[in-house]
């Protein structure tokens, strides 16, 4: 790379930020161009009224995760196994009771970040060394222009980069980025195939002032076939004095509002763990659809469709564009590890 050369990264999320931290590392400035009024994208901590972190997006990893793990490790943040100990549920029907058996104790298990996923989202951007993050700024086209690309926002900024790395979905850039001149016909056709990992996801939380469950023998999992809520888990804190559950809702729920969703979810909850339940200090819940994850009605016809496909790894408009983003990856796309594997290899790229 040529020095001094401005790098221009669209999307704040766990990906455009680790870029940007790596980047840092290797004293390569760039700016982050962020569409919403936060960083995160599909990682997204919430504080509840008693300050339990409650995840609406990316909660759980493993082993297999190395990058993931290493970059927790340089970043001093403490990951913890998530509890399972005790008595889970499987419902088949709601009319018959559920199933109870006991998750063995993994070689593998599912850990969580200590504090919420997002500390590692604030810990990226505090560590990156240029504070050049700009949010509520979308970015609408990417113009080649001469030896340089003018990305232009939607309330009309524009902004001059010698390279431009996109780390948005795929399916989001074939959707609302316009390129000039156009993008090679091959790549244009395949953008929209690439399934968001998630995206339509319906993501709940619960907070208790105390672990009822865990006191009751239950481990807080459960699974369903039967209720709005399909998956659970326990969510109590990393110091073990905040709890909750959290877990996903069948894709029905959409078409409730949240009150009658939280109706819903406590229903089913007061039926397989007792009264205790029905009074949770805080419900909350999020369904993936915003305009920052998905956009129309993508044909998908399998999970993770085209994620790390070929022509994703190459560079385009004469080497001034590159994507990166965990749809992108060739290992893990889809997963955060997919992100911090997309994020490494543009670095080695750029570096290189
Ligand atoms: C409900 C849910 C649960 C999940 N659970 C897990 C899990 O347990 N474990 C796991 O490993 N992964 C999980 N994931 C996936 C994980 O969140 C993603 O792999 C990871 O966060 C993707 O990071 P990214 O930076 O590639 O993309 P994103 O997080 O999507 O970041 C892209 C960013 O670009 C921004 N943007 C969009 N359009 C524009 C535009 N036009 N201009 C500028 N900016 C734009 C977005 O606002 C966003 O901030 C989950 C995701 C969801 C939604």
């Amino acid at each position: 790379m040529k020095t001094n050369e401005k790098i221009i990264i669209v999307g704040g999320g766990l990906s455009g930020l680790t870029l940007a931290y790596l980047l840092s590392k290797k004293n390569i400035e760039t700016t982050i161009l962020e569409a919403s009024d936060r960083l995160g994208g599909r990682i997204q901590t919430i504080k509840g009224i008693s300050d339990t972190p409650l995840e609406l997006g990316a909660t759980w990893f493993s082993d297999f995760h190395s990058n993931l793990i290493s970059l927790l490790e340089e970043l001093n943040l403490k990951k913890y196994p998530q509890y399972s100990r005790g008595k889970s549920l499987f419902q088949t029907k709601s009319f018959e009771p559920p199933q109870e058996f006991y998750v063995p104790e993994s070689q593998n298990p599912s850990y969580r970040i200590a504090n919420g996923t997002q500390a590692l989202i604030d810990t990226l951007a505090k560590k990156t060394l240029f504070e050049n993050i700009l949010l509520n700024t979308e970015v609408k086209s990417i113009n080649e222009i001469a030896d340089k690309v003018v990305i232009a926002i939607a309330d009309g900024r524009e902004y001059k980069a010698d390279k431009v790395i996109i780390t948005i979905p795929p399916q989001l850039v074939a959707s609302k980025i316009k390129f000039s001149p156009i993008l090679d016909n091959s790549l244009v056709e395949v953008l929209p195939t690439v399934q968001t990992w998630m995206a339509g996801a319906i993501k709940f939380t619960l907070e208790y002032s105390e672990p009822f469950w865990r006191n009751e023998g239950y481990s807080g999992m459960l699974y369903s076939h039967a209720g709005i809520v399909t998956e659970m888990y326990d969510h109590t804190n990393f110091e073990e004095d905040k709890y909750g559950f959290t877990g996903f809702l069948n894709g029905g729920a959409t078409s409730y509002n949240q009150e009658v969703r939280k109706e819903f979810v406590l229903r089913q909850l007061g039926e397989l763990l007792g009264i205790k339940a029905l009074n949770p200090i805080a419900y909350f819940d999020k369904i993936w659809t915003d305009k920052f994850v998905l956009s129309g009605n993508p044909i998908i016809h399998r999970p993770h469709q085209n994620n790390g496909h070929p022509l994703l790894q190459k560079e385009y408009l004469n080497g001034k564009l590159l994507f990166c983003g965990t749809e992108t990856a060739s290992e893990y796309a889809g997963y955060m590890e997919g992100a911090i594997i997309a994020a490494k290899k543009i670095t080695n790229k750029i570096i290189n």
